[in-house]
């Protein structure tokens, strides 16, 4: 025969931790602290089962639950000494759901349960105050009537407002128990007009009834339905409803109710941290109407604060709290977080779970337990989530700091930031070098000679574009705060302004830029500096020890692979060659070489870029020191680069020595309507092989010096972007060999070098068979091969993606965290593929999604080698692939 229901309290229970499925998270917590000999007042869980069973069968109840329910109310009676419905000793319950997977959405709780108009008597006795009986009564009332009768609170609201003017007081506190029984006597009026004459019930065994059925109607109430589906939990698991003998904190001055922490979870210090009230409810410690108690003299000490400490005026009952709380950290292997009631010097607790904390204390707590043998190193590194880590790496918001929000955009570079703001780059440096401000920069949207007065701002902020647009990837690069796609925020260049929703912020104005929410506020709000403290420096020594997938950095400056470096970057991933041209010195060369009509005119613009190239990569080899360095010969979507303003035409025009009006023409010459899937990639080496000859060439000779200099091995990964062809590749490499063979005979000296590919196009991924011929390794390019796979530009999906986010087509950004089903499944197939080919083919990815953690768990699936992400993300990327090698699933992904 099926059993329905399980007891627990008195020192046993019949459930037990791993019982949630069949008694819900709560249930069986109770039931293990019951197992435990942790006091815990008793009560009984009736089964998901019956949940089932209810709905299966026309809401109706198995045959045997009433008979089961009345056994085990029996036993806490007798546990309790009390009695439901007992006029004398009245027993007092509270009904609460208790689902499998926490589920806010749920029923309310209600209390006090099995008060009537002759047990309220009792109660008045036992607790020697009538008062808190007949608060205690219209309270039940209340909740009773709105959960399980569907009466409004307002209802009552008015009678109790009523109440409170006819005595001319304000607060609940000035009504006394006469007052009080008078509300009683409205309050049942009310449920009686509100139920067509059917008066609120006094059988304590048909209010015991109408909440359990309250409990399980409201697993198909609409709140219900909507979070199970927006967190996928299936309808059949049901829920349990727990039932559980109160006690009370509020019944006098031996009473209390508190929280408390097994650690503390701001610093993850291993002290007994927690606060609670004399003489009160649980709900009056959490709404903060009055100022609580520390429970430990330290912490009164710390909190400064003249209140007696539990430690000093209940010491016993604090002696078995924190003996308890020994026990459950031991039992539970983590930081709790933990309810307790103290009735008449009595003390109870009604529930444990896993304590939230700051990332710091959530660092500091899993290494210290890893010492104390309390869990694994494994363990340790599992419970930290890599997302988090960035609070540690960035200066944040000081979150007690009062702010004012502008607008809000995407967090597309994560810090904190504030400035004056100035509307285009060269103001920014202005501003900066001359009058020693800081700044933001806030642009429409950037382009790559906003590059160095977007170095100087200390955040960016832009109204288009999304997480990989050219502000995202140049900011997270730079670890610069930004918020992208502010598109309710208009900026007007000419007034320089900025306005949303009747806001309007001038030039020189402060704003402040969260880049890890997105958000942007008026005025300066104060940050805190971040902190590397030993204890990340230790978990991050146990996760290089678990981990198999490799993390490089996406660097082009020597700052950037010095971060990187810092961080524990293994090499260079991705060195974007075309960014190292933003230098308003370089680009006026760059937009030459771009510009020029024929190959003569090129290779005069390339031969001033050369050494600006070498010397670059001369310190990218020095900084890098042997580990590895793909180094992407150029790959410019044009757009980026062409000059706009009649001053930039000029500047170009008087470099080349021609008139203005041809830079012009060139210039409408160049246009193209899609960039993006232009003249750029490899598609400009074939063109115009002088190019990559330029590059190639600089990079031969700034290996061998460097590995002349230094006796270092240097080994470049010469990379071609954009190939969607083999014969691609084969022209290239040819190209690229003659010069290392030019280049080593020069110089009398040879380095060893490898030359492969990008995949970024779906067509190369399906080829990448024969790709493999000629390619020596595969980077994947997910920015771009999500791009055209989705058909989707990076630039300008940040609205629709959005939408479509909200209506559930995809879960995710797929520029953000990657599209296993489409995008990963292509991955899959080029790894496969190629390595069919070439056995051993080096594999890694240099999109953003290298630094995302569910990416990087799917990076580890498909047997890539390594990972590369911006330099202040190669932390998470290096604890990402530990978790990943740990095993376990990921939960992102796009579809
Ligand atoms: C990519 O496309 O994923 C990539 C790394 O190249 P870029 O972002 O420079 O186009
Ligand atoms: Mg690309």
């Amino acid at each position: 025969m099926t059993k329905w229901v399980y007891s627990f309290g008195g020192g046993k229970a019949e459930g037990r931790a791993d019982m949630k499925n069949l008694l819900g998270g709560k249930g069986a917590n109770l039931a293990e602290m019951s197992n435990l000999g942790v006091p815990v007042p008793p009560g009984f869980t009736i089964s998901t089962e019956v949940c089932t069973y209810y709905y299966g069968n026309g809401e109706t109840y198995p045959e045997t639950l009433k008979h089961e329910v009345l056994a085990a109310l029996g036993r806490v009676e007798e546990i309790i000494g009390l009695k439901f419905g007992s006029t004398a000793d009245p027993l007092l319950v509270s009904v609460r759901s208790g689902a499998r997977a926490s589920m806010p959405g749920m029923m309310d709780t209600i209390l006090n349960l099995g008060l009537n108009d002759l047990s309220v008597e009792g109660l008045a006795k036992r607790s020697g105050d009538p008062r808190f009986a007949y608060d205690s009564y219209r309270r039940f009332i209340q909740m009773y009537s709105n959960v399980v009768l569907g009466i409004d609170h307002h209802n009552f609201e008015e009678i109790l407002d009523e109440a409170k003017d006819d005595k001319g007081v304000s607060q609940d506190t000035d009504l006394t128990a006469d007052d009080l029984k008078k509300v009683v006597a409205k309050y049942k009026d009310k449920v009686k007009e509100q139920q067509q004459g059917k008066p609120f019930p006094q059988d304590v065994h048909e209010q015991l009834w109408g909440a359990v059925g309250a409990v399980f109607g409201s697993w198909m109430n609409q709140r219900a339905i909507t979070y199970r589906r927006l967190h996928d939990i299936p309808a059949e698991w049901g829920t349990a409803v727990n039932i559980q003998s109160m006690v009370f904190g509020n019944m006098g001055a031996d009473c209390s109710t508190g929280v408390c922490f097994t650690r503390n979870p701001s610093t993850g210090d291993n002290e007994f941290y927690g606060e609670f009230l004399v003489n009160a409810q649980g709900e009056d410690v959490v709404a903060g109407i009055r100022t609580p108690q520390q429970l430990t003299l330290a912490g009164k000490n710390a909190q400064s604060s003249d209140l007696p400490a539990m430690e000093e005026c209940m010491p016993e009952v604090f002696k078995e709290l924190n003996a308890i709380r020994h026990k459950l950290e031991a039992h539970y292997k983590d930081m709790q977080d933990m309810e307790f009631t103290v009735q008449q010097n009595r003390l109870w607790m009604l529930q444990t779970r896993t304590g939230k904390r700051t990332t710091k204390a959530a660092l500091k707590i899993a290494v210290d337990m890893a010492r104390e043998g309390l869990i694994t190193r494994k363990e340790a590194i599992k419970r930290i989530d890599p997302a988090s880590l960035d609070q540690l790496l960035h200066p944040t918001l000081d979150p007690k700091a009062p702010r004012t929000m502008l607008g809000r955009g995407l967090p597309a570079s994560p810090g904190a930031a504030s400035g004056k703001v100035v509307f285009s780059a060269e103001d920014a440096e202005d501003w900066v070098k001359n009058r020693k401000e800081r700044v933001i920069l806030v642009r429409i949207e950037t382009s790559p000679e906003d590059i160095g007065g977007m170095h100087v701002s200390e955040g960016i902020l832009t109204t288009r574009g999304g997480m990989t647009s050219h502000a995202a990837v140049v900011a997270r690069g730079m670890g610069t705060p930004c918020v992208a796609g502010a598109g309710e925020i208009r900026v007007d260049y000419a007034a320089k302004t900025i306005k949303v929703a009747g806001k309007v912020v001038g030039e020189g104005d402060v704003i402040t830029l969260d880049g890890s929410t997105g958000e942007v506020f008026i005025g300066a709000v104060a940050t805190i500096q971040p902190e590397l403290t030993g204890d990340f420096g230790t978990l991050m020594e146990w996760v290089d020890t678990i981990r198999t997938l490799k993390v490089r950095a996406n660097a082009e400056t020597p700052l950037d692979a010095a971060t990187a470096r810092k961080f524990g970057a293994e090499g260079i991933g991705l060195c974007r060659t075309e960014h190292m041209f933003f230098d308003p010195k370089r680009i006026i060369a760059m937009r030459e070489m771009i510009l020029a009509e024929t190959e003569k005119g090129r290779r005069t613009a390339l031969a001033k870029l050369l050494p600006y190239q070498r010397q670059d990569f001369i310190e990218l080899f020095e900084i890098m020191q042997g580990l590895p360095v793909t180094i992407r010969l150029l790959d410019p979507p044009l757009h980026e680069f062409l000059p706009h303003s009649e001053e930039e035409i000029a500047e170009v025009a008087k470099e080349a020595g021609v008139d203005p009006s041809m830079v012009k023409a060139r210039n409408a010459a160049l246009h193209e309507s899609n960039p993006m899937l232009g003249h750029r990639g490899c598609r400009l080496g074939i063109t115009y092989p002088e190019i990559y000859e330029m590059q190639a060439r600089a990079i031969f000779e700034a290996a061998v010096h460097v590995s002349r200099d230094t006796g270092r091995t240097v080994v470049p990964e010469i990379m071609i972007p954009l190939v969607g062809a083999k014969k691609e590749l084969d022209l290239l490499k040819t190209s690229i060999d003659k010069e290392a063979e030019t280049v080593f005979a020069e110089q009398q000296y040879s380095v060893k070098y490898m030359v492969g590919t990008m995949i970024e196009l779906p067509r190369a991924a399906l080829l990448a068979g024969e790709i493999a011929q000629t390619g020596e390794f595969f980077s994947f390019g997910t920015n771009d091969l999500t791009q055209t796979t989705f058909g989707m530009s990076r630039d300008d999906s940040g609205p629709f993606i959005e939408v479509y986010r909200a209506k559930g087509i995809y879960e995710h950004d797929p520029f953000a965290s990657l599209d296993q089903p489409g995008v990963g499944e292509l991955i899959k197939i080029a790894a496969e593929r190629g390595r069919a080919t070439r056995p051993g083919l080096k594999l890694g990815i240099c999109g953003e999604h290298g630094g995302d953690p569910a990416s990087i768990h799917f990076c580890q699936g498909a047997g890539l080698d390594y990972v590369s992400c911006s330099p202040y993300r190669v932390p998470i990327a290096r604890l990402a692939a530990a978790q990943a090698a740990l095993g376990g699933s990921s939960s992102s992904g796009t579809a």
